[in-house]
C-alpha cells in the first residue's frame, strides 16, 4: 500500500533539471550572486508583481535577516501569533526582540486584528503576522494600527506563494515579507527563501546581511550571517517556476473534491477562501468539532494512518506550548489553543491522484460514519 503524506515535493523531469544546471559545471559559479540567482530573481520579481526581491538560501534566514535589516529598538516587543511554525517566532528570540502573543481569528486563523491594539506598549516596535495556510490577515487594519503607533510590519508569508490580495501580489504588504521555498511548500528551490519590500535601501541592507554583513573587500559593516541562495537551488527553482500555474491548478482541482466531499459533514469546519484572494490551495486544514461528529483530531488521524494516509497536526502544539517558550511566554490565546487542538491538515499536492483523495475522503467518512452516535 502506498504510502500518503501531506505533501510531496514538486520536482521537474531529470533531463529539465540536468539541462538546466549544465552550464554551471563549465563556469564553476556554483554560487555568490550567479547567473541562475540573477534569472530566478528577474523572474519572480514578474510572477509574484513585487518591486524589490532578495533570495535567501531558506526562508527561516530571510526572516531573521529581514527583522535584522530593520534595526529595530534594542530589546522590543513584536506582536506575532502562536499558532505557526516555530520559524516565526525562533527569528524574533534570535534578534534578541520579546515575541508578544496575539491570539488569531476563529474565521480564517491569522492574527487577531481587534485584539492587537491591547497588546501595544512604549516598547513595541513591530508586527509579525503570518499569512497562516495562505490565508491572507488583514492587511488595511494592520497598515492603519502600524500607522497609527509608528511600527514596523513584517509578515510571514511562508504559506502565501504567489497569491494575490484585491488583485495585487501579497508580497507588497508591510514593510517586508518573507516567502519559504523549503522542499514542502507550493514552490520550492529544495531549502530556499526570500523577502519582498518596497525600499530600495533595505535590498542593500539585506544584500550585506546575507554575505556576512561584507561591504567590500576590506570593509565589514555588520555581524551578518551566511544565508545567499546557491546556484542549484536557483536552478531547481528556475525549473518549478515553469510549472507552478499548472502545479496550483492541480492543488485547486484536490481542494475543490475535498470541499465537495465535505460539505455539509457536520462537526468539519473548512477553510474559506476569501473571495478578494486568488489562493494557491497550499493546505488543507480541517477543524473537528468532537461534539458534533462523535470523533476526536487524534482518532481521525489514528484511523487514516492505519490505511497509510499521514495528514500533519499544523499547527500543533501551538509555540506558547513548546518547551523554549512555555516559561517565558504570559499571554494567553484561548482560540489559538482551542484549534490547534482539534486541527488537522490533509493530504494535498499537486501529484495527488483522484483516486487518493477518495480514499482519503472515504477513510474520513466511513469513521465519522461508525462512530456516530
Ligand atoms: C516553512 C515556514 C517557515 C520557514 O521557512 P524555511 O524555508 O523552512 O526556513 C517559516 N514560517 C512558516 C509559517 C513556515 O511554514
Amino acid at each position: 500500500m502506498n504510502r500518503i503524506n501531506v505533501t510531496k515535493a514538486t520536482m521537474p523531469t531529470f533531463e529539465e533539471y540536468t539541462e538546466e544546471i549544465k552550464d554551471l559545471f563549465e563556469s564553476h559559479w556554483i554560487t555568490n550572486h550567479g547567473k541562475k540567482t540573477i534569472t530566478l530573481k528577474k523572474q519572480l520579481i514578474e510572477y509574484m508583481q513585487v518591486p524589490e526581491l532578495a533570495l535567501f538560501t531558506n526562508g527561516h534566514l530571510a526572516l531573521e535577516l529581514s527583522l535584522q535589516a530593520l534595526n529595530l529598538k534594542k530589546e522590543g516587543e513584536v506582536i506575532t501569533t502562536p499558532f505557526t511554525f516555530a520559524s516565526t517566532t525562533h527569528a524574533i528570540t534570535r534578534n534578541h526582540l520579546t515575541p508578544v502573543f496575539c491570539d488569531i481569528n476563529e474565521d480564517n486563523y491569522t492574527i487577531d486584528v481587534d485584539k492587537i491594539e491591547d497588546l501595544i506598549t512604549d516598547k513595541t516596535v513591530a508586527i509579525l503576522p503570518v499569512h497562516v495556510y495562505g490565508n491572507i490577515c488583514d492587511v488595511e487594519r494592520i497598515e492603519e494600527i502600524a500607522q497609527k503607533y509608528d511600527l514596523k510590519v513584517v509578515y510571514d508569508a511562508a504559506h502565501a506563494f504567489g497569491e494575490t490580495y484585491k488583485g495585487r501580489g501579497v508580497g507588497i504588504f508591510g514593510d517586508i515579507s518573507m516567502f519559504s521555498f523549503h522542499a514542502t511548500k507550493v514552490f520550492n528551490t529544495i531549502e530556499g527563501g526570500a523577502v519582498c519590500f518596497h525600499d530600495p535601501e533595505i535590498g542593500g541592507i539585506l544584500k550585506r546581511l546575507k554575505n556576512f554583513g561584507i561591504r567590500d573587500e576590506e570593509r565589514v559593516d555588520w555581524v551578518g550571517s551566511n544565508a545567499k541562495m546557491n546556484e542549484f537551488q536557483a536552478a531547481m527553482g528556475i525549473c518549478n517556476l515553469k510549472s507552478i500555474d499548472s502545479s496550483i491548478k492541480s492543488r485547486k482541482k484536490i481542494v475543490e473534491l475535498y470541499n465537495r466531499a465535505f460539505f455539509g459533514i457536520k462537526g468539519l469546519k473548512l477553510n474559506v477562501t476569501s473571495e478578494d484572494v486568488v489562493s494557491n490551495y497550499s493546505y488543507y486544514p480541517v477543524v473537528i468539532d468532537e461534539k458534533a461528529c462523535g470523533v476526536t483530531r487524534n482518532q481521525l488521524i489514528k484511523e487514516l494512518q492505519k490505511h497509510n494516509i499521514f495528514p500533519r497536526k499544523y499547527f500543533y502544539p501551538l509555540i506558547n506550548e513548546l518547551d523554549c517558550y512555555r516559561n517565558s511566554i504570559k499571554e494567553e490565546t484561548p482560540v489559538a489553543l482551542n484549534i490547534s487542538k482539534r486541527v488537522l491538515t490533509l493530504p494535498l499536492y499537486s501529484e495527488l491522484k483522484e483516486e487518493e483523495v477518495s480514499k482519503i475522503v472515504n477513510v474520513i467518512l466511513d469513521y465519522l460514519d461508525s462512530q456516530e452516535k
